[in-house]
């Protein structure tokens, strides 16, 4: 995943699994000699993200690494907080993940091509990925399902994206960051409901009662994301016409999401 001289970015939200991917990429970067920079984003979830944020800077400083935050306010124009209030004013409805989602990506893409990254490394654990692939399923997004896997390359303006932790289960993680006595941040976000909390706890039953699953889930897909060649997304980048940023399309997500709540800046 990681050649020596790259300059890797991590997102770190303060939790589990990203301090964990922080300390073992500083570690590993030490010896195999590649740069590590952390960026967090902070999306304005008040009373959750801001105590996040503080533990993850409490980290970076305790081993000397970079750290750059992006904030959703200063880069949208309002908190992720601020959304949700402005669409139930505008009876709009609003699912709190997508926003976070699609604009969390778009600002941890900028920031890492900002600070000159070769790689961005996200702390998805194998409980995360296999959500997501279930989740997909469900929807049938074939698109999202294609960029799911340990290295993701995209293409002209996108970093190239990979999971270190994919095949490990959340709960070692977890182990793992208590035997380091990491300092993480636990609290669970006041927006997660919904399907992935669902299927969160099905796979969680599924695990228990037929241990493996999880692992094996991830597998099948793999093998069948590879005979399907499922790998290769076409589409032509161009610049998006509001903010400039790579994408798909004439206009791209972040600015659709905000256009509807009438967030554009002029
Ligand atoms: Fe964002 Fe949803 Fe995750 Fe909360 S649960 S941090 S709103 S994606
Ligand atoms: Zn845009």
């Amino acid at each position: 995943m990681i050649s020596p001289g790259e300059r890797v970015a991590v997102a770190v939200s303060g939790g589990k699994d990203s301090v964990t991917l922080l300390h073992l990429l500083a570690e590993l970067g030490e010896m195999k000699k590649f740069e590590v920079v952390a960026i967090s984003i902070d999306e304005g979830i008040r009373g959750y993200r801001d105590r996040s944020i503080r533990v993850a800077k409490e980290n970076t400083n305790s081993i000397g690494i970079e750290h750059v935050t992006g904030e959703f306010e200063r880069y949208f124009g309002e908190t992720l907080d601020g959304m949700v209030r402005l669409a139930k004013r505008k009876k709009m409805s609003l699912y709190p993940c997508t926003y976070c989602g699609v604009m969390r990506r778009y600002l941890l893409n900028k920031l890492a091509r900002e600070v000159g990254a070769t790689k961005l490394a996200t702390a998805h654990n194998l409980d995360d990925e296999v959500q997501a692939i279930m989740l997909n399923y469900i929807r049938g997004d074939l698109s999202r399902l294609q960029r799911l896997g340990p290295v993701y390359f995209s293409r002209e303006g996108f970093v190239p994206r990979i999971k270190p932790l994919r095949e490990i289960p959340e709960k070692e993680v977890a182990v793992y960051a208590l035997l380091r006595k990491f300092k993480v941040h636990l609290a669970k976000c006041p927006y997660a409901t919904g399907i992935h909390t669902e299927i969160r706890d099905f796979l969680n039953g599924l695990e228990a009662r037929h241990p493996n699953s999880k692992f094996m889930i991830l597998r099948t897909f793999d093998s069948v994301k590879a005979r399907l060649s499922l790998h290769s997304e076409e589409f032509e980048t161009r610049s998006c016409k509001i903010c400039g940023e790579p994408t798909s399309s004439d206009v791209c997500k972040s600015c659709k999401l905000l256009g509807e709540l009438g967030l554009l800046r002029p």
